[in-house]
């Protein structure tokens, strides 16, 4: 199984996670910009940040032979904060880089005015620098929440196809599969979406713009759960084909839409093994 996590927080784990992941087949990650814990005071702490997503942690990822991408913005929870949305004039200059595969993640926490407007303008950018956009669904409110989300990204003029929403849910996901935007799901160790739930979404709306991560970071959670929910697809009788496309090829069409998605470095990302491999071993 090949696995790409499409928003995880790598920022927020150590070296035994990119050693497990990379024995269980993750092989490529996104890592999502997003709020640290505490709130941040300055632009500059952005800064710091965003420069080591598309150095330090690369190379970090780099040395358990996991490809590292970047997405980059001004996190919800503190678009609202006066002390950090000066940060947006500095966003372009970032979303040039070539490590940056998206804008992210972007939109609600509390649905406030200011979030409103650093949403809006970030899609803009997003259609500026012809990128895709990550966008985060508020955890209250959930189904108001997603509801507003694809009202504002209809009104920017992006392309749904170019956007993901993520943090989805049984109530969220039927929103968003009409909508023409990714759906994005996070699996979690206890709380919110499972493996087992994942399966049943899956069922339902098929595997055409999902994309399943773990949304790993420094609270509970686990970046191997996007190979558990591979394993519950094939228990629940999905293809290895099936499970090739949500876990691989699903998070490299929707990145890939940047232009800035180099899999070449990546070993055994060309083809998978399994694909013809019982068709062609005979006659060779
Ligand atoms: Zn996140």
């Amino acid at each position: 199984m090949r696995i790409f996590d499409p928003h995880i927080h790598m920022t927020s784990r150590t070296t035994d996670d990119y050693a497990r992941m990379a024995a269980a087949g993750v092989l490529a990650v996104v890592e999502p910009a997003f709020w640290l814990g505490q709130p941040r005071t300055n632009p500059g702490s952005f800064t710091d940040y965003f420069d080591s997503l598309i150095g330090w942690e690369p190379y970090r990822a780099g040395q358990f032979g996991i490809l590292h991408h970047a997405t980059i913005a001004l996190n919800p929870k503190e678009a609202g904060d006066p002390r950090c949305r000066p940060v947006l004039d500095l966003l372009p200059r970032y979303l040039d880089k070539d490590r940056v595969v998206a804008v992210g993640e972007i939109g609600y926490d509390s649905m406030t005015p200011e979030e409103d407007d650093a949403f809006e303008r970030q899609l803009a950018m997003a259609v500026d620098h012809g990128l895709p956009a990550l966008v985060h669904t508020p955890h209250r409110d959930k189904a108001a929440g997603t509801r507003r989300t694809l009202d504002v990204v209809a009104a920017s003029g992006i392309d749904p196809g170019r956007v993901a929403v993520d943090h989805l849910n049984e109530v969220t996901a039927a929103l968003v599969h009409d909508s023409g935007c990714w759906m994005g799901f996070s699996i979690y160790p206890e709380t919110k979406m499972s493996p087992p739930r994942m399966v049943e979404i899956l069922r339902e709306h098929g595997l055409e713009r999902v994309l399943v991560n773990s949304a790993a970071d420094w609270g509970v959670s686990d970046p191997l759960l996007t190979l558990e929910t591979g394993k519950a697809m094939l228990e629940a009788g999905f293809g290895e084909d099936d499970v090739d496309r949500v876990l691989w090829r699903n998070p490299v069409e929707f990145y890939g839409q940047s232009g800035r998605l180099d899999l070449s470095e990546v070993a055994g990302a060309k083809e998978p093994t399994f694909e013809g491999s019982s068709i062609k071993r005979g006659g060779s």
